[in-house]
C-alpha cells in the first residue's frame, strides 16, 4: 500500500520533483520522440525512380541530386519537427477522405487490386501515387471521375492557395496533378487542402492542360536522363544566395562543384 503521509520518506520538492521542470521533460521526451522519427525515416528505402510529386521543382538541378541519391548537406536531412508534419499530413487526408465519403462522394483511395492508384512509365524511373480517384459524387459543378489530391497545409500557405490559386500558389502540386491526369487518363482533378490550423477545407478543380502534361513529361525525360549520364543541369541562379538555393539541401554540394 503506498504511504505518502508525513514519515513516508516522500520528500516534496526533493529530487523527484526536480525531474519535474515541464521544460527540461518535454526537451528530453521529444528528444526521444524526434531521435525515433528519424530513425525511422533512415530506414526507410530511398526511392529508386523520379516520383512524380517532385516534377514540378523549378531546379533541374536539384532533381537530378535527388534520383541520384546525392547525400545532403551535413544538417540538412529532414528533422523531427518536419517528420511529425510529414506524418500529422497522413492523418489529416484520413480525415478528408472520411468527411468526403460521409458527404457522399465515392471516393477510391485503393484500386481493386487494393493497391493505390498509380503510374509507372520510362521503364518504371517515372512513377506516381494518388491520394485517390473521385468516382461519382454529388452535383458541385465536375464531372466525375476525377483524380483527387489532399494537402495538409499551414495558415499562410492555406492562405495564399485560396488567394491565387494551385497554378500560382503551388507550382510543384500542379504540375503533380497534371502529370497524374495524364498517366491516369482523368480530365480534372480535385484538390483538397485542409488548414492545419482551422480544420478549413478548400477545394479546387484542375482542369487536365495536355501541353503542360507534355511539357512535364519530356522534363522528366531530360532530368533521368543527365542522372543516368552522370551530368547536372545548370543552376537555376546565378549566385547562392537566390531564395531557392537558401532553403536546398544540396546548395553546398551544388555550388562547391566546379560544374
Ligand atoms: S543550390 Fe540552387 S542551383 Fe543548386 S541544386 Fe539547389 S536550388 Fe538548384
Amino acid at each position: 500500500m503506498i504511504d505518502l503521509n508525513h514519515g513516508s520518506g516522500l520528500v516534496y520538492g526533493g529530487q523527484s520533483m526536480a525531474l519535474c521542470d515541464a521544460p527540461a521533460v518535454t526537451a528530453r521526451i521529444n528528444a526521444h520522440v524526434d531521435a525515433a522519427l528519424v530513425a525511422r525515416n533512415q530506414q526507410q528505402r530511398p526511392r529508386d525512380y523520379l516520383g512524380g510529386s517532385r516534377i514540378g521543382e523549378a531546379c533541374a538541378r536539384k532533381l537530378v541530386y535527388e534520383v541520384a541519391h546525392a547525400p545532403k548537406d551535413a544538417g540538412r536531412d529532414f528533422d523531427g519537427g518536419i517528420l511529425r508534419i510529414f506524418d500529422a499530413g497522413h492523418q489529416f487526408e484520413t480525415l478528408s477522405i472520411r468527411w468526403l465519403r460521409q458527404a457522399g462522394f465515392d471516393l477510391r483511395d485503393r484500386g481493386a487490386d487494393g493497391e493505390q492508384f498509380g503510374f509507372a512509365a520510362a521503364g518504371g524511373k517515372l512513377r506516381g501515387h494518388a491520394d485517390g480517384v473521385i468516382v461519382a459524387g454529388p452535383d458541385v459543378g465536375i464531372r466525375w471521375p476525377s483524380l483527387w489530391e489532399h494537402k495538409a497545409l499551414g495558415q499562410k500557405s492555406w492562405t495564399d492557395l485560396v488567394k491565387h490559386g494551385l497554378r500560382q500558389s503551388k507550382p510543384i502540386y500542379f504540375a503533380q496533378v497534371q502529370l497524374y491526369m495524364a498517366y491516369l487518363e482523368l480530365e480534372v482533378a480535385l484538390l483538397t487542402a485542409l488548414n492545419r490550423d482551422t480544420l478549413a477545407l478548400h477545394h479546387e478543380a484542375v482542369p487536365f492542360d495536355a501541353a503542360e502534361a507534355q511539357r512535364l513529361s519530356d522534363r522528366a525525360v531530360d532530368i533521368l536522363r543527365a542522372a543516368e549520364a552522370g551530368e547536372l543541369p545548370p543552376r537555376i541562379a546565378a549566385h547562392a544566395d537566390f531564395y531557392l538555393c537558401r532553403f536546398c539541401a544540396y546548395a553546398a554540394r551544388c555550388w562547391e562543384n566546379a560544374q
